[in-house]
């Protein structure tokens, strides 16, 4: 037992004592009680191997919270007591599940799930093994976080996501050594705003860095000199509003939620009035209050999701190469209701929201029968991505939007 318990013992002492010590006593065997009880949280003095009325006042304190015998002596039971309580915590067995899940299932891989999903913040619901809606919406919200298909069915790709020890973040941080076109399109912004005068290599340097660190400064952000979500955010829509290469179709108008209209004046010019027309029309009919979860993601910003786990490191998160989904040209937006209490909903009347937005000139995700996407509405112009594509990649565009 002493050798089990010693092994994980975190303490800098290489002896694992059960030498009783009290006040008065010196040495070794003190000096390892006091780093017991500092590591504890009980001990704040010099780790002097001194017993002094410090030492004692600290253990007697332990021993209380312990439900031990409090005579500030440490014999057996307070050293194991010690040595437990500052053991490193085991990791949580699991059972590493891949199986397809889906509404409707139930058992331990369920209870894994969850529990992977209450970790990360995007499960509130009881532990309780059982598929349900609040399971499932758990899924699909973290799925649209991890740019994933949202399909609210568990499969490899997702538990991939789920048991990633550092999640991937949604989009990559780009920082000095970063390279390749989402440097690129950094640069462009930047240049286009006057932080930026060198090339436009795509390989993040000093000179990115500074640019990034002026542009920081002058939204009022922390100076990191990497482009974080939120740095990248509120680059492309400050980019936005200076291209006048691409102005809006007709008066954008203003939405409820103001993140929405971030994500808005981000979307190709010809959908953003529509864009925003068809939020407050839900929100007017319906009193649904609908979030821009999801609108533009660049090409650039595509690939460099799909190398992750490919050529790059880090986890599989997606399956999409860039320019094959309507997102890539900002022709796309996923959206989702906000509660009053700030909560989101997947679970909403998605049949009122459609009939709203089909009316308007959307298609409609929850229409597709081979991935049905509820949240997913999108305008095509009449043109295949693959169209898209190769428009984008002939030059007919402004900036990052096809020519429609
Ligand atoms: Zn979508």
């Amino acid at each position: 037992m002493t050798t089990i318990q010693s092994s994980a013992v975190r303490s800098t002492s290489a002896a694992a004592t059960t030498a009783t010590v009290k006040k008065g006593s010196k040495g070794a065997a003190v000096k390892e009680l006091q780093t017991l009880l500092k590591q504890a949280g009980y001990y704040k003095s010099t780790l002097d191997g001194d017993f002094g009325p410090a030492t004692d006042a600290a253990l007697r304190k332990f021993q209380k919270d312990k439900k031990l015998a409090v005579d500030g002596v440490a014999g057996p039971k307070s050293w194991a007591a010690l040595r437990a309580a500052t053991a490193p915590a085991a990791p949580a067995p699991t059972t590493g599940t891949t199986a397809t899940l889906k509404k409707g299932a139930s058992g331990a891989a369920v209870k894994e799930l969850q529990t992977l999903l209450k970790s990360k913040g995007y499960y509130t619901s009881t532990v309780d093994g059982s598929f349900g809606p609040a399971t499932e919406a758990a899924v699909r919200g973290f799925q649209s976080d991890k740019k994933l298909t949202v399909d609210g069915v568990v499969g490899a790709k997702t538990w991939a996501a789920l048991r990633a020890t550092t999640t991937p973040p949604a989009t990559q941080v780009l920082k000095k050594g970063s390279s390749g076109n989402a440097v690129k399109e950094v640069q462009l912004m930047l240049q286009k705003l006057g932080h930026y005068k060198l090339s436009l290599d795509g390989s993040f340097g000093p000179g990115t860095e500074t640019a990034v660190k002026a542009f920081q400064k002058s939204k009022g952000l922390s100076q990191t000199g990497q482009v974080d979500a939120n740095t990248l955010d509120k680059l492309r829509t400050a980019y936005n509003a200076a291209n006048t290469g691409t102005p809006s179709t007709g008066t954008v108008p203003q939405v409820s939620d103001p993140i929405s209209n971030q994500r808005i004046a981000q979307l190709h010019p010809k959908i953003r009035a529509k864009a925003a027309e068809f939020i407050n029309r839900v929100e007017r009919e319906t009193g649904i209050k609908l979030r821009l979860a999801s609108g533009f993601r660049s090409i650039a910003e595509q690939n460099a999701l799909y190398a992750q786990g490919r050529t790059k490191p880090g986890s599989i998160v997606t399956n999409a190469k860039g320019g094959s989904s309507y997102h890539n040209y900002g022709l796309a937006i996923d959206v989702v209701e906000v509660r009053p209490n700030g909560s989101v909903n997947w679970n909403t009347n998605w049949s009122a929201i459609a009939k709203i937005g089909k009316e308007m000139g959307f298609e409609w995700g929850g229409d597709w029968t081979s991935i049905v996407d509820k949240p997913h509405f999108q305008m095509s112009f009449g043109k295949s991505t693959s169209q898209l594509l190769s428009m984008y990649n002939s030059g007919q565009r402004s900036g990052e939007y096809v020519n429609l």
